[in-house]
Order: C-alpha cells, then sequence, then structure tokens
C-alpha cells in the first residue's frame, strides 16, 4: 500500500487521478482505518488529506462559512462563530463517536462515508450546505445531499475529493437544531435523526425552511413537504401536526434490531416537530 501525504489539493487531486488500483482519501481515519482494519477494504493507495494547509481552516467569508475538509469535528465544536451562526451544525459534529473520535474525525468523511445514519449530513442537508468538490476537470460545488447515493457509496468521480464544506451566511432571524433518537446516551448511531433550519419573517412567521430526516431511508432524506408544512406560520399546533405527518411520509427505513419501520417512521415525526421547535426559538421566535 502507497502512502501519500501533499500538501496540495492539486497533489492529492493528481495522484488520486492516477491511482491505478483502489485508491482513498484519508481525513480522520475514522471510518476508514477501521474498514482497513476489519480487511472490508484494501487500499493500494491512501492520500492523507491532513497537511493541506488550506484544508485545515475555517473560514468566515461574506457569504458564509467555508470549513476546510480536514478541519475535525472538534475544531468544529470550538469554533464560536460557527457555533452562533449554525447551532444545528455544530451539535450535530459534538454527537458523533467521543471527544476522542471527533478530534480525529471530519464532517467532510461523515458525509462521504455515505452512512444513512451520518450525523452531521441531516443538520448539513438541513443548513442547504454545499461540498468543494475538486477533481481532474476542476472544481464544482455540489448539493451536500447529492453526495451520498446510497449506503457507503458517494457521487464523487475518480480523482474527485472534497476540498470544503460551505455553510451559507445567516440573514436576519434564523435558528436550526439536529436531534437524533439512540437507545444509549452517547457512543451510539442514530436509529432516526432530524435537522432543521429556519428563518423568520415579520411577526415570528416562518419565510424559509429545510428539514432532513437522517436513518429513515437508504440516504438522508431532504423532506421539502415538511418546509412547506411550516412556511407561513408561526409553528403552531396544526403546522406542527402537519410538518410531523410529512416527515413520517418520507419514511421508507429498514425493519432490524434497533428500530422496527413503524418506531422509526413514528419517531421521525416526533424528532422533526421537536426540532423545528428548537430551531424556531433559536431564532427568535416565541
Ligand atoms: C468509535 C466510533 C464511534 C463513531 N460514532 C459515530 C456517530 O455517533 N455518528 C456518526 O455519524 N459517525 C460515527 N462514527 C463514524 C465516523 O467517526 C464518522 O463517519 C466520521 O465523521 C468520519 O470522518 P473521518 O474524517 O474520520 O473519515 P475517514 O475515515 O478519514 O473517511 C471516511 C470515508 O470518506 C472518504 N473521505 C474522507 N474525506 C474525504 C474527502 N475530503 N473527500 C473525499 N472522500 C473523503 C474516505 O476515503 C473514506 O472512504 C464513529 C466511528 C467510530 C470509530
Amino acid at each position: 500500500m502507497q502512502y501519500e501525504a501533499p500538501e496540495t489539493t492539486k497533489a492529492a487531486v493528481g495522484l488520486l487521478a492516477k491511482a491505478k488500483g483502489s485508491a482513498y482519501v484519508l481525513a480522520g481515519g475514522s471510518d476508514l482505518l477501521v474498514r482497513m482494519k476489519g480487511g472490508f477494504v484494501e487500499p493500494d493507495l491512501v492520500v492523507d488529506i491532513k497537511r493541506i494547509k488550506a484544508m485545515r481552516e475555517v473560514k468566515k467569508t461574506a457569504s458564509g462559512f467555508v470549513i476546510g475538509a480536514a478541519v475535525s469535528c472538534a475544531e468544529v465544536n470550538e469554533n464560536k462563530a460557527l457555533i452562533k451562526a449554525w447551532p444545528g451544525v455544530v451539535e450535530a459534529a459534538g454527537l458523533i463517536g467521543s471527544k476522542q473520535v471527533q478530534s480525529r474525525c471530519t464532517m467532510a468523511g461523515n458525509l462521504c462515508n455515505a452512512s444513512p445514519a451520518a450525523d452531521s449530513v441531516p443538520a448539513l442537508v438541513a443548513a442547504g450546505a454545499k461540498a468543494v468538490v475538486q477533481g481532474p476537470k476542476g472544481k464544482r460545488k455540489v448539493a451536500v445531499e447529492d453526495i451520498p447515493v446510497g449506503p457507503g457509496r458517494n457521487s464523487l468521480k475518480k480523482g474527485e475529493l472534497i476540498e470544503a464544506i460551505e455553510l451559507p451566511a445567516r440573514k436576519g432571524k434564523s435558528g436550526d437544531a439536529y436531534l437524533r433518537f439512540i437507545p444509549r446516551t452517547e457512543m451510539d448511531i442514530a436509529v432516526v435523526s432530524a435537522g432543521v433550519s429556519l428563518t423568520l419573517g415579520d411577526k415570528g412567521v416562518i419565510k424559509d425552511a429545510r428539514v432532513a430526516l437522517g436513518a429513515v431511508a437508504p440516504t438522508v432524506r431532504l423532506v421539502k413537504e415538511a418546509a412547506k408544512a411550516i412556511i407561513g406560520t408561526k409553528l403552531d399546533e396544526a403546522a406542527l401536526e402537519k410538518l410531523g405527518k410529512a416527515a413520517s411520509a418520507a419514511c421508507s427505513p429498514i425493519d432490524d434490531k434497533r428500530g422496527t419501520i413503524e418506531f422509526r417512521t413514528k419517531v421521525a415525526a416526533v424528532l422533526a416537530k421537536r426540532a423545528a421547535q428548537i430551531a424556531y426559538k433559536r431564532a427568535g421566535g416565541k
């Protein structure tokens, strides 16, 4: 196995593009190294991105935040500007594994690993985040929800990697939240999860919203009907009821020992409603 730790994105893309056998990006390694140790993957080439300076920074720009692909979830958790603008995204990153795992793992790795239960992904989808993809043909920006295409599979082409994740700037009264259900208090995989982001207009009326669900389908799902149910409302009981129904209707989960189809479908509604209430409060709604 060849191990490389390039210092620029261009060099990383060059290595991945030229690779003959199986090539993997290594960020925190909290998924990749586990899979290698288990013998599930045997890479011919591993490209470590942690020495690429541009991927190690969180930048605040006029249009929002650019979070480098090698920024750890622990660093995300300590970034005061991010906590203020996107508390839901930060709390999702802060739920991954343990402090030890968070000191290594990244949100880009969480996204590329493409688990339907990945914690940061519903929060990023609700936030309208974009992945900055670099590859042999140049740069493209992809909506985060379009990166995972199935359990363990993503839409990146040969030679491509994610350089950064972009979060939009927060306008006016906005808030987001992420909740997951796990049978234990921590160190477990989401049985169901929900991310909600919303913006208020006049008098506390919701003018914009995005709702995403995790672990209820092969990929994290953006539920437009659930957002529609609360836009134009002050999140009254009727709107919450409609939101819950839309969330449940969007579920097509698996039935396993961690949760039945019935349980996941029901809890999706509960979590979507609770996350919306938290996001609404954070946006300044009463
Ligand atoms: C003990 C333990 C507990 C965990 N708990 C949770 C949990 O609660 N919630 C949760 O969601 N996950 C959990 N995980 C899984 C894992 O920690 C997360 O998915 C993490 O975010 C992966 O990030 P990473 O940087 O370590 O990815 P890596 O392992 O480095 O990479 C993961 C995959 O993505 C690819 N990749 C990484 N970065 C890029 C990039 N920039 N461009 C293209 N491809 C890339 C890699 O090639 C690999 O296939 C846990 C793992 C462990 C070991």
